[in-house]
């Protein structure tokens, strides 16, 4: 069972204690019945399963427990509790220091993808400006410096290796004496693999260990084998200082509850996984917001960071025009600005309860992206006059003349422009309705003020004014209204709004 289900499927349970009049002990058993079984399809180790049963129960006496207790809240924190502490090891993540070389060393089976995900770390890095380099003391494999060299040349990260050099334990400590001389910060040594845990690779990997003394170990374990993993993982962290874990592979198929539980054996935390093949396919990870996201909850956390980072509250000039319903071409045209600075359209829908990362497939993303700089490029072709009035639409409308002015400065057709004066009119429409919502945009608390046929009303107006083809992927209105529900369930109350609380580290 793949990931995603086994999130559908516990969340499916815990509703169950939302659907029963009385919760009493046979409902918990039927729910924690569910719960085992999908965990155990996910192949999640049988003890730690067994374990995850037992303290859910002991959380709940219902002999002893006072009516009017929140029993279903408790049940449902606990069963969370649970599932963060299978996956977390309690154990701070390491990090590394500016201004001082950091060594990474990576360990793991052959296939495992280490080299992918050396390079994974490096860009990662290398973006948040540390002076990064990467180092392949691989032997074993024909063609792994190639390899390396390719993905480091690629990402523009300076790379140490050597074509005549048979000893993994030479290159690996004259690269990092050569890094550390030139002042990098993050140096990351790639290591061989074998295809089991064999002595000889251990052999090795200690003697490259010795030689570069490592800041930190970290172990990369392939999703894909699944129950394999807890003895693979138990087998490294015998043999070398294991400090992190990084799980590839949790793309696609993976059944990943393995990989994810196996990390109890290696008492070390995961600290990103990867998700696909390519250099950005590669995620920070924290065990709360995960769990969070796949039971569907979204991750709230995450949402409201991003939103913080726009500054949004900062921008009392445009809530206050708002909450008078005026919308101008300008402020559209500002808005367009923050989705493109949030980031990749699916990370923002991701993080809102109810979509799964697959929302938006890449192709989309880029189209809609595009599609929006587009916009933007038309919207560059008009005046301040144009942008700032209050009836910017109609000021085209009634002369033609402005239309063909800016078709003809930023080159497209006539018909694109009246496109995006129409997607303009419904937005300056929207906002005319919510402006008339009391308190919609009174401080972050923007849903909790909301009541119920409000709600209604607003989703109406959002599937107005959204781009039918991207309603469409959400499931048309149906979805649309599911999302806000939750979504308002996440800001306000409800186990959405439990887990919120609950989240942070
Ligand atoms: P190494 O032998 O441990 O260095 O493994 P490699 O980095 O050479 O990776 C082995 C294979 O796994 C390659 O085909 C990679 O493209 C692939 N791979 C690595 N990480 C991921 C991932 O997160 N998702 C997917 N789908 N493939 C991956
Ligand atoms: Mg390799």
């Amino acid at each position: 069972m793949v990931l995603a289900d086994l999130g559908r499927k516990i969340t499916s349970a815990l509703r169950s204690l939302s659907n029963a009049t009385i919760i009493d002990e046979d409902v918990l058993n039927s729910m924690l019945k569910e719960i085992c079984a999908a965990l155990l399809e996910a192949d999640v180790n049988i003890l730690l399963v067994k374990r995850l049963r037992e303290n859910v129960k002991a959380v709940i006496d219902f002999d002893e427990m006072a009516a009017g207790l929140n029993k279903r809240r408790m049940i449902q924190t606990a069963v969370f509790k649970e599932l963060v502490k299978l996956i977390d090891p309690g154990v701070k993540a390491w990090s590394p220091v500016k201004g001082k070389p950091n060594v990474i060393m990576f360990v793991g089976l052959q296939g495992s993808g280490k080299t992918t995900t050396c390079t994974k770390l490096a860009y990662h890095y290398q973006k948040k400006a540390w002076k990064t380099c990467l180092i392949c003391a691989d032997t074993f494999r024909a063609g792994a410096f190639d390899q390396l060299k390719q993905n480091a040349t690629k990402a523009r990260i300076p790379f140490y290796g050597s074509y005549t050099e048979m000893d993994p334990v030479v290159i690996a400590a004259e690269g990092v004496e050569k890094f550390k001389k030139e002042n990098f910060e993050i140096i990351i040594v790639d290591t061989s693999g074998r295809h089991k845990q064999e002595e000889s690779l251990f052999e090795e990997m200690l003697q490259v260990s010795n030689a570069v003394n490592p800041d930190n170990v970290i172990y990369v374990m392939d999703a894909t084998i699944g129950q394999a993993c807890e003895a693979q993982a138990r087998a490294f962290k015998e043999k070398v200082d294991v400090a992190s874990v990084i799980i590839t592979k949790l793309d696609g198929h993976a059944k990943g509850g393995g990989a994810l539980s196996a990390v109890a054996a290696t008492k070390s935390p995961i600290i990103f996984i990867g998700t696909g093949e390519h250099i950005d396919d590669f995620e920070q990870f924290k065990t709360k917001p995960f769990i969070s996201k796949l039971l569907g909850m979204g991750d709230i956390e995450g949402l409201i960071d991003k939103v913080n980072e726009l500054n949004l509250d900062d921008n009392e000039e445009l809530i206050n025009k708002l909450k008078h319903g005026e919308f101008t071409l300008r402020d559209m045209y500002e808005q367009f600005q923050n989705i493109m600075k949030m980031g990749p359209f699916s990370q923002i829908m991701s993080l809102i309860p109810g979509f799964g990362s697959d929302f938006l497939s890449k192709g989309n993303e880029q189209e809609s992206m595009a599609r929006l700089k587009r916009l933007m490029t038309i919207m560059d072709s008009m005046n301040d006059e144009e942008l700032d009035s209050k009836e910017g639409a109609k000021m085209f409308m009634r002369n033609q003349g402005r239309i063909q002015r800016v078709a003809r400065g930023s080159g497209v057709s006539v018909r694109e422009v009246q496109e995006l004066l129409s997607q303009y009119q419904k937005f300056a429409a929207m906002v005319k309705k919510m402006g008339g919502i009391k308190g919609l945009f009174k401080g972050g608390d923007m849903m909790k003020n909301v009541n119920q046929s409000q709600m209604m009303k607003l989703n109406q107006q959002m599937a107005k004014m959204m781009d039918p083809r991207i309603l469409h992927q959400m499931g048309g209105i149906g979805g649309l209204q599911n999302m806000m529900k939750q979504f308002q369930q996440g800001a306000g109350g409800g186990l959405g709004g439990m887990m919120g609380g609950m989240g942070g580290k």
